[in-house]
């Protein structure tokens, strides 16, 4: 699914107006739509389109996320004007992590490979489909259905 990824992965420098407007339209949504899929009132997506507004409530980006079916990670970091580079590769502990939290940041900073707390090897794919984790605030993967963390063994 790289290649997915890659089209929804904003641009750089790609403001904030231009990244939704550029996703909605690849759906060929209007903005009363997109709001309808978000759950986020119409007038809020016309702001952001038109650059008015920045600076998005978590609830408006999880909305938008879900709804544009990208990973919540590329739209924080078009609103906190991060580096995408440095979010794409999701790594988890898959013993420490809690599901739906985010994930430490020492677990997504490039030079770790295991976890510092257990020392398992970090994770960035799904277990059974080894398809990429697309967010951490998914506790299942989207493509096959699995739970990204496993049941603890008994
Ligand atoms: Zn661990
Ligand atoms: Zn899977």
């Amino acid at each position: 699914m790289a290649s997915e990824l890659v089209t929804c992965a904003p641009h750089p420098e790609e403001p904030l107006s231009d990244y939704v407007r550029r996703l909605r339209q690849q759906r060929s949504w209007t903005q009363f739509q997109l709001s309808e899929a978000a759950g986020v009132h119409r007038q809020t997506i016309g702001k952001i389109e038109s650059g008015d507004s920045q600076r998005l409530n978590r609830r408006v980006r999880k909305g938008l996320a879900l709804a544009l079916s990208i990973p919540l990670e590329y739209l924080e970091a078009v609103c906190d004007g991060a580096d995408v580079p440095s979010v794409v590769r999701l790594k988890f502990c898959p013993q420490c992590w809690v599901p739906g939290t985010a994930p430490e940041s020492m677990w997504t900073d490039p030079r770790s490979h295991y976890c510092f707390g257990c020392g398992t090897e970090l994770t960035h794919r799904c277990q059974q489909c080894k398809e990429s984790i697309l967010s951490l605030q998914f506790r299942f993967c989207p493509y096959c259905g699995n739970s990204y963390k496993p049941a603890a063994s008994p």
